[in-house]
């Protein structure tokens, strides 16, 4: 069954239609973890070795059509302002550890440091395969944002087109290094560097803070120290950095609310499309949806009518909470 990609046109960004997706595998008890290695006496997983560090495969529910006869011919039934196409890509799974009750929190400095290189060499592998454009490498973890397996696992999309935010992204960055000759993240982060009111962890290759502007009321931005455009660029320094930053600033979240903090994680970085893009800066973000223990923040009318966020936190407190120092008084 393909995916298909319909345009918006009032809008103005694809939409991919991948109706076969309904009937993947929903939270199956911990016995049945396609992702668990496979064991002895009960059916092959998707693993079938006896244990592995980190592993890749194809998704077997994926959005994209990894075909890439899918759809041939069929340019779309475009009529007026209709348009579809066929959604040619590739998805695959990261399992980042073997040990089904981990998270990327509990997971060892080596063992982040071995998921970054693997990180990096799909970057690689699959931005230079023909028609993809852009590699997102993202997490969806904790029930509360729709994960359908527990098993510690990332995904990776390899898009056929720039996706919008990051077009958005990107066309800022590039408005800005024109203006300016600088570079909008590297400007940010020494700003953030030396404010330091929302700063979270500081290494000597990251630095991880609340945004500015944050949405999510424990939203954090994670920026190389140097001006990197992508994984591709990534030497040892940044392997070891990346993943020290990642096992503090996932390890504050844990223990912010004693639980194990729900997140989107998705990775920022320069598109495989073959052009340059002078004014990006790799970056990681990460969403939580909590905004308090027990609360839960929607995306309700006005951030999916309006498209504004409404955040009910200030992201100097979260930051200081996040630092570990005792919330201050909420501002009126
Ligand atoms: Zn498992
Ligand atoms: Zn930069
Ligand atoms: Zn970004």
């Amino acid at each position: 069954m393909s995916s298909r990609l319909r345009w918006d046109p009032v809008l103005e960004e694809w939409v991919v239609i991948a109706a076969h997706r309904l009937s993947r595998t929903f939270l199956p008890p911990r016995k049945w973890c396609p992702l668990c290695p496979t064991r002895a006496g009960l059916p092959a997983t998707e693993l079938t070795e006896p244990d592995y560090q980190v592993a890749v495969f194809e998704n077997r529910w994926p959005s994209f059509d990894t075909r890439t006869e899918a759809g041939a011919g069929a340019a779309g039934e475009a009529s007026g302002l209709y348009r579809e196409r066929p959604a040619r890509g590739i998805c695959e799974v990261v399992c980042y550890t073997s040990d089904h009750d981990r998270t990327l929190a509990g997971l060892s400095r080596r063992q982040l440091e071995r998921l970054v290189e693997v990180w990096q060499d799909r970057y690689l592998c699959l931005g230079s395969k023909p028609g993809i454009k852009y590699v997102f490498i993202f997490e969806n973890k904790g029930e509360p944002v729709g994960v359908t397996l527990h098993h510690p696992h990332g995904q990776i999309y390899a898009f056929p087109y720039l996706p919008p935010r990051i077009k958005r992204e990107l066309d800022s960055a590039r408005r800005y290094h024109r203006r300016t000759g600088q570079c909008l993240f590297c400007e940010t982060l020494a700003r953030e560097l030396a404010d330091g009111r929302r700063l979270v962890a500081v290494n000597d290759t990251f630095a991880a803070f609340v945004p500015y502007a944050a949405r999510w009321s424990y939203e954090v931005h994670v920026y190389s120290r140097r001006h990197l455009a992508s994984l591709a660029e990534f030497g040892p320094a940044e392997r070891a950095g990346l993943a020290a930053i990642l096992k503090e600033v996932t390890g504050r979240y844990d223990r912010l609310f004693d639980l194990s903090f729900p997140y989107m994680m998705v990775f920022h970085q320069a598109p495989t499309d073959g052009r340059k893009h002078p004014g990006y800066h790799f970056h990681l973000e990460f969403y939580p949806p909590l905004r308090a223990r027990d609360k839960l923040k929607y995306l309700a009318g006005c951030e999916s009518g309006a498209g504004t966020f409404i955040n009910d936190t200030w992201p100097e407190e979260s930051a200081a909470q996040l630092r570990g120092s005792k919330a201050g008084k909420r501002r009126p």
